[in-house]
């Protein structure tokens, strides 16, 4: 059974986001980023200042990327408390910033936290039969007194054995798949000399989200500091359980 779906505007433009929302009456949509910590700030200035319940009538999902150790601490700025009160489900990335909001918000563990493999390139990783690697990551988060009420992760093959936990509301993308992330923004380090330029987490003035790289045949696109490629109705197909899914609009 197809539950509600979300839409991702997580990585985009602010122009882009609003021009999504306005008008549209969406249920539910997420924002925020799966890549950059410099962008994240860039988001939840954008949420503090706009009121996001006028467009969308289940409110938002706020997805935090993995923060680098130097960016903690805007999780204790006033514009990150405001978010974290109005949206509905905080999107969770890595395990620090998991461990310091435990007990505060309802939270969904991201994409980020499950390493299966993604690569089209091989059967395994794109038609076989897959069962996802979900279980002993859940297992360690529970033991560790971890309270989380969903998560997420990418479609992995057209024959996705999704590892069902019923405790757990399961959220999908579709049709982009996060193959690959860096840390290392090449806009930040243009101009620097060869030793200070690939410093991880070094921040930009935000050219990188507005210059979208494509394969010749449209499979992979790299925005931000990310990698994506894009999936058709072949990797929906055959997926059972209750699950919902994360839509994002066409890049
Ligand atoms: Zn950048």
């Amino acid at each position: 059974m197809k539950k509600p779906t979300i839409v991702n505007l997580c990585d985009r433009n602010f122009k882009e986001i609003s021009d999504q929302i306005q008008g549209k009456h969406l249920t539910n949509i997420q924002i925020g980023s799966y890549s950059c910590a410099n962008y994240f700030i860039h988001a939840i200035k954008y949420i503090f200042e706009a009121d996001l319940r006028e467009f969308v009538s289940n409110g938002f999902d706020l997805v935090i990327p993995t923060l680098p150790e130097h960016y903690l601490k805007i999780l204790e700025s006033k514009e990150f408390r405001v978010c974290c009160d109005r949206c509905r489900q905080v999107v969770i990335n890595d395990y620090g910033v998991l461990e310091y909001l435990n007990g505060k918000c309802d939270v969904r563990m991201g994409r980020m936290f499950f390493k299966d493999y993604r690569d089209h390139r091989y059967k395994e990783y794109d038609t076989a039969e897959y069962v996802g690697k979900a279980k002993a990551v859940l297992n360690f988060v529970l033991n560790s007194g971890f309270q989380i009420s969903a998560y997420e992760n990418d479609i992995i093959t057209q024959n996705y054995c999704l590892d069902h936990n019923k405790t757990f509301d399961i959220y999908l993308h579709y049709p982009y798949r996060q193959i690959s992330m860096s840390h290392i923004c090449e806009y930040a380090s243009i101009h620097k000399n060869i030793e200070d330029k690939y410093i991880p987490d070094d921040s930009c003035s935000m050219q990188c989200f507005d210059v979208k790289v494509l394969s010749p045949e449209y499979r992979y696109i790299k925005i931000g500091k990310s990698v994506y490629d894009r999936l058709d109705d072949r990797y929906l197909e055959n997926i059972k359980g209750d699950y919902h899914l994360i839509i994002t609009p066409e890049w």
